[in-house]
């Protein structure tokens, strides 16, 4: 298990575009690995490479206890329009409102590089295309809808 440093907004990387994967190595498997333990440990739902600072196209979500690795991901289909409230592991402890589809279809690959796709909807969804728009170097507050407002950080245990 490693933690990995989240990179926070601001840091150049995150603007930067991903590079696809080609094929899955023992280096990137771990990466994957750690890409969980770092967003389980800050608990967050999403986290996408560069904001470990790799620029490769993986993501991993985990809104409600069902884990997705996806490399190379693609939106296939959206439907409708949700309105919620978003926030990111590079912008701790802010939110704000953003616009995103009510229903995704996606494709990618997983840690093994099996092909798979995914049908969402809810805040699935929304992390889908959370995690999708940082490897194109856009952050959610690109996308807010008014400002961004303070969210009370969670008690320390
Ligand atoms: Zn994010």
């Amino acid at each position: 298990m490693a933690i990995r440093k989240i990179r926070q907004l601001g840091d150049e990387i995150l603007r930067k575009k991903c590079r696809e994967v080609p094929e899955m190595t023992a280096k990137l498997k771990e990466l994957v690995e750690d890409m969980y333990d770092t967003m389980y440990e800050a608990e967050g739902v999403g986290l996408a490479a560069p904001q470990v600072g790799i620029l490769k196209r993986i993501v991993v979500i985990d809104v409600d206890g069902t884990p997705y690795t996806m490399v190379n991901p693609r939106i296939l289909e959206t439907r409708d329009t949700q309105e919620g409230s978003e926030g990111c592991l590079s912008v701790p402890g802010k939110a704000g409102e953003v616009l995103r589809p009510a229903f995704v279809k996606a494709e990618a690959w997983n840690e093994n590089m099996e092909h798979y796709v995914v049908e969402a909807d809810g805040y699935l969804a929304r992390a889908i295309c959370h995690e999708l728009d940082h490897l194109e170097g856009i952050v959610y507050v690109d996308k807010v809808e008014g400002e961004l407002y303070d969210v009370e950080p969670e008690d320390e245990e």
